[in-house]
């Protein structure tokens, strides 16, 4: 039985990896393929411990996804002068690709930027302003760091509240898989991101320390930032001011504060911003969207699929990369095509 699911799941990845080369080399009408990538680690980086599977490259793996679409015959555009010239009904390649990278990465700056200043391959990162500059991370990678703490007990009254989300108790008192805490980190993400934020700030002294290495800082500094934008490869543009998923929030306040807050903070870091936000967790709401369309000339969804011409600005499809859904050229290939088919 293994056998033949395994033959079988091999013939529909083929079959979808195919369908997804046959559409990206017979699209005639100007298409925008948007590639979403968040940490660019190599394969042996210890950090991976402690990151969510989903949100990983390689650097050999980002490589090889500039090669392939540019065998396909795709021209690697910024994401703003694509759209400008679109709205501007100048002339467009049959398929253009945009690099893109959420969140605001140190690696992407790392192990990132080098693959694609070899390739000369324009990218937009998109910052989360309120985290830029600090030796802070996201709660996430908290969650994970603490649930993957040697010896830590999942009793300490400090982690009351998340006894709710631990799931199967017999896991309880050990130290947490990747997997398993990648999966608490899903069931999180019922509770609004300030509340995490405020709880873990009590269980600072559960999490093991690290070595020297591991304290350097996650999230892009100012310096490199500007390094990036040196060249004009790089181009920053919005995630808000402190990664809150939108329809978390209540108040106009608080949507202003991540919406607008995160457009002046770009502003007055004085690298080269474009005004274009992308949803947090791809989360919106209609209050959160008429502050997007009020602040920013476009906006990346996490939706999947390709973007004709008549694409909305503001509903941005992308296809989100890691080494998971493409670490072969089949695999890429097969993650387009099944969102496409
Ligand atoms: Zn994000």
């Amino acid at each position: 039985m293994a056998t033949i699911r395994s033959l079988s799941k091999f013939w529909a990845l083929s079959a979808f990896a195919v369908y997804g080369w046959l559409r990206l080399k017979l699209t005639r009408s100007p298409t925008l393929i948007i590639l979403t990538y968040h940490r660019v680690l190599p394969e042996n980086s210890g950090e991976r411990e402690r990151e969510q599977p989903g949100m990983v490259i390689s650097p050999a793996n980002l490589q090889r996804h500039i090669k392939l679409v540019r065998s396909l015959g795709a021209v690697a555009v910024h994401l703003d002068e694509w759209l400008r010239k679109k709205n501007a009904g100048e002339a467009l390649p049959a398929l253009s690709v945009a690099f893109t990278f959420d969140d605001g990465w140190r690696d992407n700056y790392l192990h990132g930027y080098p693959v694609l200043r070899q390739e000369q391959v324009p990218a937009t990162i998109f910052l989360v302003t309120g985290m830029v500059n600090t030796d802070d991370t996201f709660w996430p990678e908290k969650v994970i760091a603490l649930l993957r703490t040697p010896g830590i007990n999942l009793n300490d009254q400090s982690l009351a509240w998340l006894q709710p989300y631990l799931g199967d108790p017999v896991r309880k008192s050990t130290p947490l898989s990747l997997p398993e805490a990648d999966e608490i980190v899903s069931r999180l993400k019922n509770l609004d991101d300030a509340t995490i934020i405020q709880h873990l700030k009590h269980t600072s002294s559960l999490v093991a320390k690290t070595n020297d290495a591991d304290q350097a800082p996650v999230i892009l500094q100012h310096g490199e930032l500007k390094e990036m934008s040196g060249e004009n490869l790089v181009k920053y543009g919005a995630h808000t001011r402190n990664h809150f998923r939108l329809n978390r929030l209540n108040s106009k306040e608080a949507l202003e504060e991540q919406i607008a807050g995160c457009q002046s903070d770009l502003e007055a870091m004085n690298v080269n911003s474009v005004p274009i936000f992308c949803y947090p967790n791809g989360d919106i709401t209609d209050g959160g969207e008429q502050l997007v369309a009020a602040h920013y000339q476009a906006a990346c969804t996490t939706k999947t699929g390709w973007n004709r011409a008549s694409r909305n600005d503001f509903d941005l499809h992308r296809f989100n990369l890691h080494d998971g859904n493409s670490s072969t050229t089949r695999m890429l290939l097969a993650t387009i095509g099944r969102s496409l088919a």
